[in-house]
Order: C-alpha cells, then structure tokens, then sequence
C-alpha cells in the first residue's frame, strides 16, 4: 500500500493577467480572502514532499507565471527528484520561460486552458489571447514539452466542442479534456454560462458526438 500520495497539487497564487467570467478565483481575490504564502513555506513544503518520496507536484494558479516565487519555484524544483506539471492559460509563455521550464529537466507537461475557437475564446480571455496561447504551445513543442489542453464547456460553445475537438487533433499536443462550466455565480446570461438542464442531459446521455 502507498503510504504517500503520488502526487501533490500546489495552487501557490490567486493571482492573473486575464479575467475570465467564469474564474472561481475571482472570489479570493476580490474578497481578500486569497492571502498567499510567503515563498519559504512553499520551499518547506517542497522539501517535506521531497522527503515523503512524493513523484510530482501540479503548479495551480491563478496564473503561475504571474508571480515572482515562479522562478524561485523552478529553481528548487531543477534537476531534484520531483518531476512537476505546469497549469497555465498559456498566454505569458515566451521564449525566457519556456528555456526556464526546459532548464529544469523536471517539467512532465503543461497543461493550457483553450475554449474554443478564436472568436469564443478571445471573448472570454481577451482579445489576442487565442493567438499568443497558439504560440506558447508552439514554443512548448519546440523545446519537448509535452501540452495537454483543458477546456471549459458553456453554454455558449457546447454545440462547437466536437469540430473544435477535432482542430486540437491537428496540433501537436499529447492530451486534451474538457469539463463542463460548475457554477452559475455569475449569472445565467452571462457569456459562457452554465450549461441548462436539457443541456447537460444532452452533453451526458448523448454525448458530443465526436
Ligand atoms: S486564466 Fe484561469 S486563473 Fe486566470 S482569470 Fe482565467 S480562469 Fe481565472
């Protein structure tokens, strides 16, 4: 029996250069209940998963790349015993921090939130977004890291999900997934809303038809 977890999910910051409507951090930042730790009780935290013999950590934000501790992060984390994925919404990857993640030689995936085509995703991460993911995916690939992509399903692109499926198929990426939009804290109409009740049987009992 394993007496330690496999892995350990580390969500280090609320903070993100984007604002998506359907963000569930926006309630820690907005209601000042999202303090952070400071970066020694991350670094004591990696060691005591050091010592437990914990394989690998999962960056989480907010948006990782946002916060300074990153790279002290990434430094700790180089050439160690844990390997670690990376969770972003992809749009800050340029080329210093795609060699800093290669650098590591501990970066198992990065795992980048796309929604939908251009006009859908744009809409909800702002304008350009689509694009500048697009190219940090690239530069992913390029250096060997593998991405995976995660999505949410809305309301508003349930009935797209299939073709844009079958657009991730064309690039070079090893996994994608998506998982249907939780809440409705933001209100119904609201672009990208929770999906209705004949909605969610349709998208379960019937599926995507991929
Ligand atoms: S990219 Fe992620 S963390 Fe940032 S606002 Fe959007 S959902 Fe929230």
């Amino acid at each position: 029996m394993l007496r330690t977890p496999l892995q350990a999910r580390l969500c280090f910051t609320y903070r993100c250069n984007l604002r998506c409507p359907f963000c569930y951090e926006r309630f820690a930042r907005t209601s000042g209940s999202g303090k952070e730790l400071p970066l020694s009780s991350w670094l004591s935290l990696l060691e005591e998963l050091r010592s437990l013999g914990v394989f690998s950590v999962a960056l989480i934000g907010g948006e990782p790349l946002c916060h300074p501790y990153m790279k002290p992060l990434l430094e700790d984390l180089t050439d160690g015993p844990m390997r670690f994925g990376l969770y972003t919404n992809g749009t800050l990857l340029d080329d210093t921090w795609v060699e800093l993640l290669q650098a590591t030689h501990r970066c198992s995936h990065v795992t980048i939130s796309l929604d939908g085509f251009e006009d859908y995703h744009d809409g909800i991460r702002g304008s350009g977004m689509f694009r500048r993911t697009l190219a940090g995916i690239e530069r992913l690939v390029s250096v060997g890291i593998p991405v995976k992509i995660a999505g949410v399903v809305s309301h508003d692109n349930y009935r797209t999900i299939p073709e844009f499926a079958r657009f991730l198929e064309t690039l070079p990426i090893c996994e994608y997934k998506f998982s249907l939009r939780g809440d409705a804290a933001y209100g119904e109409d609201e672009l990208c809303g929770e999906l209705n009740l004949e909605e969610k049987v349709e998208v379960t009992v019937h599926g995507l038809r991929f």
